[in-house]
């Protein structure tokens, strides 16, 4: 009786016994309890749980249930839940159900949270993760002047380690438990070393795109020590030799003529790698740049193409046909001068989106920004269609699709579809509690339109990696935060030293 049929209850279709009996209310994942004041229902939540600090998961061989919440499994076989239990062992989720009976499973009281798949970043230059907010107002032609220019071409290794931890621990705490690191700050294999380092302590599921080094004047291939693309042989032996493991291999192509594109693709495609690209950036993205690369027979369905602004139609259907997947960065698009974010484009040429933050610079490291941006744009573009006398617009997009770019289509173009994205049993345990207990969404009425137009960051409760608690009542598990603000004060005082930037903050 707890199982939702959402989409087909809205449209006034769904003709299930279930549904004839139950009030929408139910169908809204409201909560149970009443009101209670939040700061005592957060610390009695966990209660029976993980302590909070404690090491995550505390008997490994133990498995550990979900209890109570709203469950969204985004897995449209399965449908979602007014009430159910998620019951992990080992990595894994092995039930989704009301009233799972597990004695001996480690208990996380879920009620009043929403319990979800985790988020997907489908592209995130993380080597930035110390430079947050250096570039607020900057246009992308800033972007390539302070950010790569004038801080790229002087990281240190260390340097590549502290961005990569930051980045990889902020998008924990935000409820992302995947994420594309497109990381171009190979100016020697010990920044990619470094880089492999941060990723795997972080405990994040990462998928490494290795791309090119940064010097001062954008040239890169004119540059000395870098092995850039060749070193990805040795990344997939060293590092990358299983596919069953956190971390994961793609190639970052990089942003050049088309010699050096493909002379990476080939590389990638040596070491069964995927590949990753900025495509369609501004003035710049109208170059054909794919149809060039089509004349090589070089797309494959292996591909994911960001941004795609100013791709001409010709390009936008060879992605489609070659089976590519994309990802938009809808707010810095509109922030820097990518052109218009192609929301509504993606989806004429029959293409569903994934998201990405893209740079820190200037971005927040939160999905929920990404979802409302897509979501804003889309319905602003088709609303304006509408008033200019349009008779034929295109639909609106609803915030269940939103949802599912943020998450399963991340899982797409990251490669991971067979593992994460949904809550299904058999993938792995990547599962986010956001709570329902708090003002920004109490009284809880509607669970996907919750998560989508109002919550932030600090509704993130709980955080589940491969089955390993990385966050506990809103709080990150076995992270040294002394360490890490050593960590970060250093790095920057260094970098701006090195880069020749006054360190004022104000
Ligand atoms: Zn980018």
């Amino acid at each position: 009786m707890t199982r939702l049929h959402e989409s087909a209850f809205a449209h006034g279709s769904c003709t299930c016994a279930a549904c004839g009996t139950m009030s929408r209310r139910q169908f809204l994942c409201t909560g149970a309890a009443g009101a209670v004041a939040a700061p005592a229902l957060a610390a009695s939540v966990g209660g029976r749980a993980l302590a909070q600090g404690a090491p995550a998961a505390g008997n490994p061989g133990r498995p550990l249930l979900i209890k109570g919440g709203c469950v969204l499994t985004l897995d449209r076989a399965l449908g979602d839940f007014e009430r159910a239990d998620v019951l992990i062992e080992g990595q894994r989720i092995s039930a989704v159900r009301p009233d799972i009976s597990a004695p001996g499973a480690e208990v996380i009281e879920a009620a009043d949270t929403i319990v979800m798949p985790g988020f997907v970043d489908t592209h995130r230059h993380m080597w930035q993760g110390i430079l947050r907010n250096v570039l607020p107002d900057g246009s992308l032609d800033d972007y390539r002047t302070v950010v790569q220019r004038t801080f790229g071409a002087k990281y240190t290794p260390d340097d590549v380690y502290a961005g990569d931890l930051f980045s990889a621990l902020g998008a924990i705490d935000s409820g992302v438990t995947c994420i594309l690191d497109w990381s171009h700050i190979h100016n020697t294999p010990e920044h990619t070393d470094a880089a492999v380092k941060a990723l795997t302590e972080s405990g994040v599921r990462a998928v490494f795109a290795y791309g090119n080094p940064q010097n001062e004047t954008g040239r890169f291939w004119e540059m000395k020590g870098h092995k850039f693309p060749d070193d990805i042989a040795r990344l997939r032996k060293q590092y990358f030799s299983s596919d069953d493991q956190l971390t994961t291999l793609y190639m970052a192509a990089p942003s050049a003529a088309p010699e050096l594109i493909l002379q990476s693709f080939k590389a990638a495609r040596d070491v069964d790698a995927r590949i990753s690209i900025h495509v369609g950036v501004g003035e710049f993205g109208r170059n054909a740049l794919l149809e060039k690369l089509n004349a090589e027979k070089a797309l494959k369905s292996d591909t994911t193409y960001i941004h795609c602004c100013t791709l001409n139609d010709a390009e936008w259907k060879l992605i489609r046909d070659t089976g590519g997947t994309i990802s938009i960065a809808g707010y810095v698009e509109t922030l820097m001068g990518h052109g218009n974010p192609p929301v509504q484009k993606a989806i004429d040429t029959g293409i569903r989106p994934s998201l990405s933050v893209d740079v820190e610079t200037s971005v927040p490291n939160d999905f929920f920004q990404q979802m409302r941006t897509v979501f804003s744009l889309q319905k602003n573009e088709v609303w304006a269609r509408r008033l200019a006398g349009d008779k034929n617009p295109p639909k609106f997009l609803t915030v269940r699709e939103v949802l599912e770019f943020a998450t399963i289509e991340g899982a797409r173009a990251n490669g991971l579809e067979r593992k994460i994205g949904t809550l299904t049993p058999g993938k792995q345990a990547d599962i986010i509690l956001l709570r329902t207990d708090r003002l920004n969404v109490m009284p809880m009425n509607n669970a996907v339109g919750a998560v989508v137009t109002s919550m932030g960051p600090h509704n993130v409760d709980t955080v589940l990696i491969a089955g390993k608690v990385m966050k506990r009542n809103g709080q990150l598990v076995g992270v040294d935060f002394a360490r890490l603000k050593r960590l970060g004060d250093e790095a920057r005082e260094r970098l701006f030293s090195n880069a020749k930037v006054p360190p004022s903050r104000v």
